[in-house]
């Protein structure tokens, strides 16, 4: 069984003061709880202060990566930078950048592929909008974003189940919806990875919070979870952390 992840989305929050102010307030109170992972996933920028004041045992990675090696993409970062900043993993194809940055599956898959030559493990995000979950329509788009997103992409990956009507809207998919999505989307790992599936963690993610963090990840097929809003404070990270 691979270990829970409890990875946490930043989004466009926190100046490299800020972040080293929450580094060494959960330094000071984080205590390890057997077979969970933390990693934070914050803007570039944050990195390496994290590197220098996270405590030991805690990852953290970026929130996109470009598709491209390197070279005339201003404003990109590229796979190689954040392995050499410490990175362990990197956010591809959230919805907020699916949404508003035009991404599509093809996209995410390449970044998926850069990632990972690079040494850094992919976080895939797939999820529906309303429109679809209301057609009843959730399980079919989410298999076909995810077939899209894991193209050529190899087993080492995470895989996020983040419905959009979900995700900072304090609207929470039930424990059983995130299972059914988990499980269908277990099933066509074990079609595309085989035997790697069993280690490929799928997480859920949208308004997780510390009351709900344990129902939701105690579904068989929920690994973890990807928190956007409750991963600012580090009161909340500790009540997750803790739940699990
Ligand atoms: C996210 O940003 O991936 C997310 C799930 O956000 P929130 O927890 O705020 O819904």
């Amino acid at each position: 069984m691979p270990k829970t992840l409890l990875a946490l989305n930043w989004k466009m929050n926190k100046t490299p003061t800020e972040a080293r102010s929450w580094a060494e307030e959960l330094k000071e109170k984080y205590a390890p709880v057997e077979g969970v992972e933390l990693a934070v996933m914050a803007p570039a920028l944050d990195l390496s202060t994290l590197s220098a004041n996270l405590p030991a045992g805690v990852a953290f990675g970026g929130q996109d990566v470009s598709e491209h090696d390197s070279g005339a993409y201003t404003g990109e970062i590229s796979a190689a930078m954040l392995k050499d900043a410490g990175a362990t993993y990197v956010v591809v194809g959230h919805s907020e950048r699916r949404d508003y940055h035009g991404e599509t599956d093809a996209q995410v898959a390449a970044k998926a592929q850069q990632a990972q030559k690079n040494g850094l493990v992919p976080i895939v995000c797939v999820g529906e909008g309303l429109d679809v979950r209301e057609k009843g329509e959730h399980v079919p788009f989410t298999l076909k974003q995810l077939a899209g997103s894991l193209k050529g992409v190899g087993a080492d990956v995470v895989v996020a189940y983040e419905p959009v009507w979900a995700i900072g809207t304090g609207k929470t998919a039930t424990a059983d919806d995130a299972e059914e999505i988990a499980a269908a989307i277990r099933e066509a790992l074990e079609k595309q990875y085989g035997e790697k599936a069993a280690e490929i963690r799928v997480l859920y993610g949208g308004s997780v919070k510390p009351d709900n963090i344990a129902e939701i990840c105690g579904k068989p097929n929920v690994n973890g979870a990807l928190v956007g809003g409750a991963s600012l404070k580090v009161p909340d990270v500790l009540g997750m952390n803790d739940a699990l």
